[in-house]
């Protein structure tokens, strides 16, 4: 998601359009006693990119550009690289699918969020398209060392396999940018860490869980340190974090026992999706997305929906997405056995959020079945009138909603409109907008927000219509089902994109 895109282009989370650091130490304003002199700054960055390039075994090809600059500085130059990839229309789609499917509450400024929480988080970041390190004047240096040697890795990793590779947005499959981010990511993230290991003369090759233990405490800590991080909704939290965390967890399992060219591999075929960053054996048997090509919709182009937005929601966004209803744990169980799935935004004018469409494919019944349950739960949070409902945020968070809608009380049961015939469809309704889920085999249809009345049509017709191409994932598929379509070329507009374009 667009989410995903924009925070890692901001802290390093993700993409890789602005590679950035995590801010490994509490990025509060420092005193002005403890800021360093640019030129001591620059000749530590210096004898620290010796030292990552012997480390890593990638030599510095071409020296970088580099500059100091302070917050509000770097926060400038964040927005300025941002805007270049993504429009605000493109924001402002992006943030009515989240508070359609309740990932966002329903008031929230997002652009602000996405920004408030860049600069809180930037501790530094590198461009690849202007090859150039930017340097944070506001840290100490003993705080900055290790942010250094995360920044002058992305520029090893540029000089070698080209971050713009990375960088440039998938706007139709956010799933395969934020596992493309992770690689980056958790690649900065174990080498800044074997590379503060080594500063304390700690043997790193024999403890690889000790560096992840340690990694997992760094950006706890630096989470702890970061109100507006803590207090964001789950989706940008997670978005945000997951690079850092699942990539660095991911990069340690490749890594394991094996040398870091092993890494270099990974760079040269990057992952898929979220779920081969998860589950690192997925990556090695390359159990490759089930491609879903959505078609246009005539129940919804009747009433004069547009398609607006595609997306892929991946298992990652699917577990944020049912930790609103369900344990984390139970969470991540139904979101596992994902095998692909197509988000496709409609809108129709003068209607401030979107009708959002998903078809999911699962790689067993059970899966699918365990998934159903999920989205069960979650569309009955959705659709229950009361403070909570569908908001997906952090404990504080639920303040946001200062007005809870009023009307009728909570319903307990999906008994209202549930509907026990077998093809495992719950439709539920709330404010004239209805929301469905169908399963068929392995196949989850999700509905939410269409006009009333229409969401078991409209779930029907994604069941029978959208074409779903198992490829790698089931034996008994076709064997020569077609690839997953290569993404829209960045310059690409992804609004309102002819519908059901293959
Ligand atoms: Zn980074």
């Amino acid at each position: 998601m667009l989410a995903a895109e924009l925070l890692s282009a901001g802290s390093g989370r993700g993409s890789g359009h602005t590679q950035s650091a995590p801010a490994a130490a509490p990025p509060t304003a420092a005193p002005a006693q403890s800021k360093t002199a640019p030129s001591t700054l620059l000749s530590a960055a210096d004898e620290i990119a010796r030292q990552v390039a012997a480390l890593r075994g990638l030599p510095q090809t071409t020296p970088v550009a580099r500059g100091v600059l302070s917050r509000a500085e770097i926060g400038a130059k964040l927005r300025e690289r941002i805007a270049k990839d993504y429009s605000p229309q493109e924001v402002q789609v992006e943030s009515a699918v989240l508070k359609r499917m309740g990932l966002l509450p329903a008031d929230a400024d997002y652009e602000k969020l996405l920004f408030d929480l860049l600069t809180e988080q930037v501790a530094g970041f590198y461009d690849p398209y202007k090859k150039t390190l930017y340097i944070a004047d506001w840290l100490p240096l003993d705080m900055q060392r290790p942010a250094l040697a995360h920044e002058i890795e992305h520029t090893l990793q540029d000089q070698h396999f080209d971050l713009k590779r990375f960088s440039q947005p998938f706007k139709e499959d956010g799933d395969r940018q934020l596992a493309r981010s992770a690689v980056v990511e958790g690649d900065g993230t174990a080498l800044m860490l074997e590379f503060a290991a080594r500063a304390m003369n700690l043997d790193t090759t024999k403890m690889p869980q000790m560096i992840a233990r340690l990694g997992k405490q760094m950006m706890q800590m630096s989470m702890a340190a970061t109100p507006a991080l803590q207090q964001a909704p789950l989706v940008l939290r997670e978005s945000l974090v997951f690079p850092y965390v699942a990539g660095l967890e991911f990069v340690i399992a490749h890594r394991a026992n094996q040398p870091w060219s092993r890494i270099d591999e990974v760079f040269k075929d990057p992952p898929d999706s979220t779920e081969q960053i998860i589950h690192p054996e997925k990556y090695e048997q390359r159990e490759r997305p089930v491609a879903i090509t959505a078609q246009p919709l005539t129940t919804l182009a009747a009433a004069g929906y547009k398609d607006v937005r595609r997306d892929v929601l991946g298992e990652m966004l699917f577990r944020v997405w049912f930790t609103d209803r369900i344990s984390e744990a139970a969470a991540a169980q139904a979101a596992a056995g994902w095998g692909g799935d197509r988000l496709v935004a409609y809108s129709t004018p003068g209607e401030a959020l979107p009708a959002v469409i998903v078809l999911s494919a699962w790689d067993t019944e059970l899966d699918a079945d365990e998934a159903e349950q999920a989205v069960r739960k979650v569309i009955l949070g959705l659709t229950t009138p009361g403070p909570a409902a569908g908001v997906h945020a952090g404990k504080e968070a639920a303040k946001i909603l200062k007005d809870p809608p009023k009307g009728k009380p909570a319903a307990h049961e999906p008994a209202q409109s549930a509907r026990g015939d077998g093809s495992g469809l719950l439709t539920r309704a709330l404010g004239g907008r209805g929301f469905a889920v169908m399963r068929r085999g392995r196949l989850v249809a999700i509905v939410c927000g269409v006009p009333q009345g229409r969401e078991s049509a409209v779930a029907s017709e994604v069941l029978r219509t959208w074409q779903v191409s198992w490829t790698s994932q089931a034996p008994a598929a076709a064997p020569s089902a077609a690839p997953q379509a290569p993404p829209a070329a960045p310059t690409s507009p992804t609004i309102n994109p002819p519908a059901g374009h293959p």
